[in-house]
């Protein structure tokens, strides 16, 4: 309920800003472990840690519902940039009117539909999120078809 009507606050205080109407986000509390809150960004989604909610209470409310919502905001309104550069920055500073702060290991971003350049021999390659967590969690290789070199990620 609290969280729901910081929510609405926050998404007021946008759609005032940017003089539109930003699409509400469906919130739902089905986050486990160290995380706070996950934004997923194309799926227009917040999900929040009961757990952490109910320990850390107004802090929780004020600190985190935001910085979820910026998230969501920045998408909607400028696309898919990186999670805390400057559009978020100024999202949660002057849209919102709360220091952008990035809580200590208290969230991620849902990266799906992002891609991470590879290279080969021959070329750069857009893996998958799916298929880039495959190299590093699980250790698999890929080869390029054409070189058939391995792919390696591009740092
Ligand atoms: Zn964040
Ligand atoms: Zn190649």
């Amino acid at each position: 309920m609290q969280v729901q009507r910081q929510l609405q606050r926050d998404l007021d205080k946008a759609n005032q800003f940017f003089n539109k109407q930003f699409t509400p986000p469906t919130v739902s509390y089905a986050v486990r472990g160290v995380k706070a809150g996950v934004a997923y960004l194309q799926r227009n989604e917040i999900r929040f840690n009961p757990t952490l909610l109910a320990e850390n209470g107004t802090e929780f409310i004020q600190q985190v519902v935001p910085h979820e919502l910026a998230h969501i905001l920045v998408y909607q309104q400028f696309g898919l940039v990186q999670p805390h550069g400057k559009e978020w920055k100024m999202m949660m500073e002057q849209v919102l009117g709360v220091p952008a702060e990035t809580y200590h290991c208290f969230d991620t971003t849902s990266v799906q539909g992002k891609t991470f350049p590879y290279s080969c021999g021959c070329q750069t390659h857009q893996l998958s999120i799916r298929r880039h967590n495959a190299i590093v969690r699980d250790g698999r290789a890929y080869i390029c078809k054409k070189c058939k070199q391995p792919l390696k990620a591009v740092s």
